[in-house]
C-alpha cells in the first residue's frame, strides 16, 4: 500500500523534514530534522503515539543544523547516516543497498546518490523516494561545493532516480518555490535541468550556474558531522 510521509517545513532554509509511519504502526524515521523545529517534531511524534526508532539524514547540510544529536538523546532513536558524509558519532553508517527495518514489516532502501555531496543518499519506502539535495522538483542540488560532482549527479539521477517506476512519489530535501511533490514520471518529462538534457549539456550548465557560497557552510557542516551538538560532547 501507498502511504505518504508527513511532511514538515524550515522556513528559514527552505528544508523538508519527513516523519515515515505506517498505519497502526508505532515506530517512525525522521529524515533531516531541523535543530530549531525539534520541539515541534517532538510534539508532532507524541501527538501520533509514535516511537521514533532512527534519525536519518540524507547528507551533511550545509545550509541548516540538524536536530539528530538532540531527537536521539530525547527519544532513544538511533541515528543513521550516510557512511561517506564524515558525520562520526552516527550508530549506523550507511552504505548503497542496505536496508533500515521498522516497525513490524516496514523497509527503507538505501541508495548511493552521489553528487551534491560524495556521500548523499536517497531513501526508498512505500512507493516513495527521499531524495534530499539530490533531485528536487523541477530542479536539483547544487554540486559546486562541498565534494560535489555535476558528473555524479547526473549519473545517480539517470541511474538510480530514473530508474525507480514512474509513479514513485519523490519528497525532496528542500523545495524554494511552494511545492511539495512530484513524481519521477512528471520528473523524467518536465525538470528543467535535467529533462531532454545530455551529460555533457547538464555539466556545462551546472559549471554556469555561479551560485553565492552558502551563509552557514562553515558552521553548518562541522556541527552536523557531529549530529548538530557542540564538538566535544
Ligand atoms: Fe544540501
Amino acid at each position: 500500500m501507498n502511504i505518504n510521509p508527513i511532511q514538515l517545513f524550515d522556513t528559514e532554509s527552505s528544508t523538508y523534514t519527513y516523519i515515515l509511519a505506517a498505519p497502526g504502526e508505532e515506530e517512525a524515521v525522521i529524515i533531516d530534522p531541523v535543530a530549531r523545529h525539534l520541539e515541534r517534531d517532538l510534539r508532532h511524534l507524541e501527538r501520533l503515539g509514535l516511537r521514533l526508532r532512527y534519525v536519518l539524514e540524507t547528507h551533511a547540510h550545509a545550509d541548516h543544523v540538524t536536530s539528530a544529536g538532540r531527537l536521539r538523546e530525547r527519544t532513544g532513536a538511533a541515528a543513521a547516516v550516510p557512511a561517506g558524509c564524515g558525520i562520526a558519532p552516527a550508530e549506523l553508517q550507511l552504505r548503497d543497498g542496505d536496508v533500515i527495518r521498522f516497525g513490524t514489516n516496514e523497509e527503507i532502501r538505501v541508495l548511493h546518490t552521489p553528487g551534491h555531496t560524495a556521500g548523499s543518499m536517497s531513501y526508498v519506502w512505500r512507493g516513495n523516494v527521499f531524495t534530499g539535495d539530490t533531485l528536487l522538483i523541477d530542479g536539483c542540488g547544487r554540486t559546486d561545493f562541498q565534494s560535489g560532482s555535476a558528473e555524479a549527479l547526473y549519473d545517480s539521477i539517470r541511474d538510480k532516480l530514473f530508474a525507480l517506476p514512474d509513479e514513485t512519489r519523490v519528497w525532496p530535501g528542500h523545495d524554494y518555490r511552494e511545492q511539495a511533490v512530484s513524481t519521477i514520471g512528471w520528473e523524467k518529462r518536465h525538470n528543467a535541468r535535467l529533462a531532454g538534457r545530455s551529460r555533457e549539456a547538464f555539466v556545462q550548465l551546472m559549471a554556469e550556474l555561479h551560485l553565492p557560497k552558502p551563509k552557514m557552510i562553515d558552521v553548518a557542516v562541522p556541527a552536523n558531522q557531529n549530529l548538530g551538538l557542540p564538538h566535544g560532547v
